[in-house]
């Protein structure tokens, strides 16, 4: 993993192979001291750990996907939530068969790379949990 920071305050990175997502933004973001940001990214991997919210469960169903993927679309945020940054993303991935799976991000391991462009928000949002949907909600 690489990354820079831009005059503008836009971080630029680049994830290299066996690189997992979620750490590598959370270690720049906990490196940065950044709390609050959108990200979007693109790229490949080789697992990813995806997971689609049952709200009347209230519980994620999770898939592991391996294999050659393409990182087709990858957005999200960064926000805060006890007092540390978390990240919430989600992935659109591309199979060798070019059909598409995708969902929100558990884990993604990055082969051969993934390029992402972070860019801080002023400001802070807090997530806590919210009882009715059992999701960390933002609150302002
Ligand atoms: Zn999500």
């Amino acid at each position: 993993m690489d990354y820079r920071k831009a005059p503008d305050g836009r971080v630029n990175i680049r994830l290299d192979a066996g690189d997992e997502l979620i750490a590598s933004l959370l270690e720049i973001c906990g490196k940065e001291r950044i709390g609050n940001a959108m990200f979007w990214g693109i790229g490949a991997c080789m697992k990813a750990d995806i997971g689609h919210y049952d709200p009347e469960k209230k519980e994620y169903h999770n898939k592991v996907l391996e294999g050659k993927m393409e990182i087709i679309s990858l957005t999200g945020n960064v926000t805060m939530a006890d007092d540390a940054p978390l990240i919430h993303a989600h992935i659109a991935l591309g199979l060798q068969d070019f059909s598409m799976q995708g969902g929100h991000v558990n884990m993604v391991e990055v082969d051969p790379t993934c390029e992402v462009v972070l860019m801080p928000i002023e400001g802070k949002v807090q997530r806590e949990l919210d009882e009715k949907t059992g999701l960390k909600a933002q609150r302002f």
